[in-house]
């Protein structure tokens, strides 16, 4: 496999930065599904030409429009939190690459993503299809709306910081279900929050950890 050396170092930096957050996140470490989809995906095929050799460093990396694929220890641990079973339906908020959508979709039944740049969404979908993913529907639209037409969703992943949790993505939130969200304002300090809904349909939250996200735009 191409890149063998370099994905199991993005492993090995997945696994160090999981016990380093340990008292945030609650987490020691990750479900062994999750670093085996992380471990699965060539994340190498998600970002420009010549930045493939880059793609497993722990970090973010620039994809154009101005946008990012957000580091691999993020991808993991969100991924985690939303503790995703073959059943889930997923929402995600901010397509991006689609690499996010790809880690989902190994361990999800079906996964929705909404991306508001044309271009992102035309290109995630044309890379996502050729992969050979068919759990995986993309459109482009804005994400404080969610998806209403699919809801409810067990998990919802948003990979782009809001100021607040946007009140459609809580309503399209079923029981039991888990959403994990970069708050805060743009480039100022932001908290992961993890949101639940427990079966009597009460929500519930909390802030992890400290994190650098893209912003949420709002186009209206
Ligand atoms: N999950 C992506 C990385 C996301 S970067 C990956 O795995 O590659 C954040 C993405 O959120 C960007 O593509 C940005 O265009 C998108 N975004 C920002 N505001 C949005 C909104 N209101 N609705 C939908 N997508 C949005």
């Amino acid at each position: 496999m191409a890149f063998e050396r370099e994905r199991q170092q993005m492993i090995a930096d997945i696994e160090s930065g999981v016990a380093a957050t340990r008292s945030m996140t609650g987490r020691d470490q990750l479900d062994p599904r999750v670093l085996e989809a992380m471990r699965h995906v060539p994340r190498e095929d998600f970002v420009p030409d010549d930045l493939r050799r880059s793609a497993f460093r722990d970090g973010a990396l620039p994809v154009g429009h101005g946008q990012t694929i957000s580091q691999p220890y993020m991808v993991a641990i969100m991924t985690d939190l939303l503790e995703l079973t073959p059943h889930s339906v997923v929402l995600e908020i901010g397509t991006g690459t689609g690499y996010q959508a790809a880690i989902l979709a190994q361990l999800a039944r079906q996964v929705y993503s909404v991306e508001r740049i044309p271009e992102l969404a035309r290109a995630a979908q044309h890379r996502l299809s050729g992969m050979g993913y068919d759990n995986i529907e993309i459109r482009c639209s804005d994400g404080y709306q969610g998806w209403p037409e699919k809801a409810p969703f067990e998990a919802i992943v948003v990979t782009a910081a809001a100021a607040d949790v946007p009140s459609a993505l809580l309503q399209q939130l079923g029981p039991g279900g888990r959403m994990v969200i970069p708050i805060g304002l743009p480039y100022s300090h932001q908290e992961l929050r993890l949101v639940t809904r427990d079966s009597d349909g009460q929500l519930h939250s909390s802030n992890l950890l400290g994190v650098a996200f893209v912003p949420m735009i709002k186009d209206t």
